[in-house]
């Protein structure tokens, strides 16, 4: 992540709060905005500069009753999303609305198993295995060749009733010019035996039991400020998958929106 020059500015008028100082409010990242954010008591001494701006977010955050996860100067998705509703809220003295962490339905009718690897195996089989066809009641739209449509692919057995619930009821609920104005049947895969990017596990979809949609706009470390999927508009949508046991990454940890699993956190 890089300072911009927006997040200096915000650090700039929030320092002089805090600190009954007078920095200028220009956005440049500074000897003088540095050594104001050295005094700052609750942040760690040993820290880079870089890392106590990004925890001075953090900490005008939280005691603004934003939550901005740990106060550890690291900036993730969380921390993003804090800093859009600290932006706007001092900006304009309102605090946004949708601003809260959603409530998402958190039920289990078909009783998806836990992710982690025993679970996934004892319920699902091994990664790869008990593929089942699944033929879509609407057409797809390959996400990274939009002009390719997909009428059906690979999931895993278990899953493959309730996926097809769903994508009927997402049908019957908006019907499929609404579905592809809001890009509900942009594909960006299921089944795919690998690990987790950046890790040992196995990733969900090795099972066939993890679904991407439009992955350019619901990126993997995007969060609510920028994911599409995060937008009011997308709330009936994650009911009817939510209705189903269906967890989607985004609802509930607030990364990789494009995301949604059979199996639960
Ligand atoms: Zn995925």
């Amino acid at each position: 992540m890089e300072l911009k020059v927006k997040h200096v500015k915000l650090i700039q008028k929030l320092l002089n709060k805090y600190l009954s100082v007078n920095l200028r409010v220009d956005g440049n990242f500074g000897a003088n905005t540095k050594n104001a954010l050295s005094t700052v008591d609750e942040l760690d001494k040993s820290w880079g500069h870089k890392r106590k701006a990004i925890g001075f977010i953090q900490l005008s955050s939280n005691k603004n009753g934003i939550d901005a996860g740990k106060l550890d100067g690291y900036w993730g998705p969380q921390t993003a999303f804090a800093f859009d509703v600290l932006n706007e809220f001092t900006e304009t003295g309102i605090m946004p609305v949708n601003w809260r962490d959603i409530e998402p339905l958190n039920i289990n009718p078909n009783n998806w198993p836990k992710q982690n690897e025993v679970d996934l195996v004892n319920f699902y089989g091994a990664v790869g295995e008990n593929q089942k066809r699944l033929l879509l009641p609407y057409p797809h739209r390959l996400s990274w060749d939009k002009r390719k449509i997909v009428k059906s692919f690979f999931c895993n057995e278990t899953i493959h009733e309730s996926l097809s619930r769903v994508l009927t009821k997402v049908l019957e609920t908006y019907g499929i010019e609404k579905i592809k104005e809001l890009n509900l049947d942009l594909w960006g895969g299921c089944l795919n035996v690998r690990r987790i990017r950046g890790g040992n596990k196995w990733s969900t979809h090795s099972w066939g039991i993890a679904i991407d949609y439009n992955p350019d706009e619901n990126q993997l470390k995007w969060g609510r400020g920028k994911a599409a999927f995060a937008k009011a508009q997308y709330d009936d949508w994650w009911g009817i998958w939510e209705e189903e046991g269906w967890v989607s990454l985004g609802r509930t940890k607030n990364y990789d929106w494009m995301h949604i699993q059979a199996a639960k956190q």
